[in-house]
């Protein structure tokens, strides 16, 4: 998630000072309708593609690891917040040991009783 984030303050970076110097070369109605499209185009659309392949290459550890229950994972970062380190599909970083139940299992295990 953290390439995410950088790669799209990086785009960001270089697009508004570029917008900014074409704006005194070119028409502004020009300048408006290509600052939108570059806007879309190089910054906003390219972040929506990388976080779905982001989401794509996680789900299985988001959905189906003992981390996805538990209350020390955050699922938008993919990252056990007790040891800050990322759990893969081969191995948890605590190792089942500090597994503690999530609010979802909190609630699911209060309906039952
Ligand atoms: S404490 Fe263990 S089970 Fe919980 S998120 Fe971290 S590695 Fe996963």
């Amino acid at each position: 998630m953290g390439d995410v984030v950088f790669w799209t303050i990086m785009r960001t970076a270089v697009v508004i000072p570029a917008m900014w110097i074409l704006r005194s070369y070119i028409n502004f109605e020009l300048w408006w309708v290509i600052c939108l499209m570059s806007i879309y185009g190089i910054i906003i659309h390219p972040t929506i593609i990388h976080y779905k392949l982001f989401e794509e290459k996680n789900k299985d550890i988001i959905e189906s690891t003992l981390c996805s229950s538990c209350k020390h994972f955050d699922k938008t970062a993919v990252l056990c917040m007790k040891y800050d380190k990322h759990p893969t599909l081969e191995s948890l970083p605590c190792g089942g040991v500090d597994w503690e139940p999530g609010f979802s299992e909190v609630d699911s295990d209060l309906r039952q009783n």
